[in-house]
């Protein structure tokens, strides 16, 4: 038993993270003002007017990007492509006439690692998951497409080009791990506005990961009471055979969200289809509750470690106190609303 938390009459009063030590206190939240974050991101669209200038920022945003169609002189050299006749049920059909891809990968102009620790090649790679920078309904400048709005059977694409890429990335015998990472908003690091993810190849285990393989080495079933602990407060999203999403207690933001396969130890490129799809739409089914909201996610594989995804929420850019976060003390609410919403209850 390796966790370390406190319940009192019946709720979570502080729990620390077996992997990075840092302890959430849970605290009565709901009479805290939201409106330095939230506010931008929800009230905007109906506070303000559409005025010509928002279009006339539309266009230029749409020139100016590297990542819009037409532009892909601008990028590094393409790997791959998805093209629109892969992903039947594509929600930009309808507005995107003629696409000539749907989704593309490659190198990022900058990468993550310098590569002459990767055997002097590139490793870090950009996943540009859809030709549309704007939502189809956008009317402000900051109406962006996001990860929540691709629709469940893309966003399994997107995650299954990631499978490809990572096993491209592996066929370097320099590189020795690969994650998965997204950034949605300024706030969460993204400095492209177009929808896109990263996968990044790093010669051995980045510290996130290897923290864990520790915790697990001194415990090899903090997996399994991690697990255990979220179903007893209520925090399971959905459990289906050989996965689990959570709400977690332990996130790196106060609000945060696990997808664990408990017993998978592979990488994300070797689940068989189905099981990535039940992955993918697990992960997805959170992203699309989340909306536009600045976050990450990111998918840690390899090394033993059980496949998992993490998802972070910026309800506040930063929240970390001197290895403290204060969680709602009614996240068992939070995660019932989500199951609601999400129709798994
Ligand atoms: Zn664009
Ligand atoms: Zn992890």
């Amino acid at each position: 038993m390796s966790l370390d938390y406190e319940i009192r009459n019946n709720s979570l009063l502080w729990i620390k993270n077996p992997f990075t030590g840092v302890i959430s206190y849970a605290l009565d939240l709901r009479a805290k003002s939201f409106t330095y974050t939230l506010k931008k991101h929800f009230e905007r669209k109906t506070e303000r007017e559409v005025s010509e200038l928002d279009a006339q920022l539309r266009q230029q945003a749409i020139e100016e990007c590297p990542f819009c169609p037409g532009h892909e002189d601008r990028s590094p050299e393409e790997i791959m492509r998805v093209l629109p006749v892969e992903i039947p049920h594509w929600r930009g059909a309808g507005s995107t006439p003629n696409p000539k891809w749907v989704i593309r990968v490659f190198n990022n102009l900058f990468p993550r690692i310098p590569s002459e620790l990767t055997g002097n090649k590139n490793e870090s790679y950009l996943i540009v998951e859809d030709p549309r920078h704007f939502l189809d309904e956008a009317r402000h400048p900051d109406d962006l497409l996001y990860s929540g709005a691709l629709g469940e059977e893309h966003f399994f694409v997107v995650l299954r080009t990631a499978a490809h890429v990572i096993e491209r990335a592996l066929e370097n015998p320099a590189i020795g791990s690969v994650v998965v990472r997204k950034n949605q908003g300024p706030e969460s690091g993204a400095s492209q506005p177009h929808i896109h993810q990263q996968v990044i190849g790093s010669p051995g285990l980045l510290p996130a990961l290897e923290a864990e393989v520790r915790a697990q080495k001194h415990d090899p079933h903090v997996w399994e009471e991690i697990v255990e602990l979220v179903d007893r407060l209520g925090l399971v999203i959905e459990r289906r055979e050989g996965l689990v999403s959570y709400l977690s207690p332990i996130g790196a933001f106060p609000q945060s969200y696990e997808v664990v396969m408990p017993k998978f130890y592979g990488l994300l490129s070797q689940l068989s289809p189905e099981l990535m799809r039940h992955f993918a739409l697990a992960v997805y089914r959170i992203l699309a509750f989340l909306g536009p909201i600045p976050l990450d996610y990111e998918i840690h594989q390899g090394a033993g470690l059980p496949l998992h995804a993490h998802i972070n929420v910026r309800l506040f850019p930063y929240s970390n106190v001197a290895g403290t976060l204060n969680i709602p003390h009614h996240i068992g609410e939070i995660a019932a609303r989500v199951r609601r919403k999400v129709g798994l209850e």
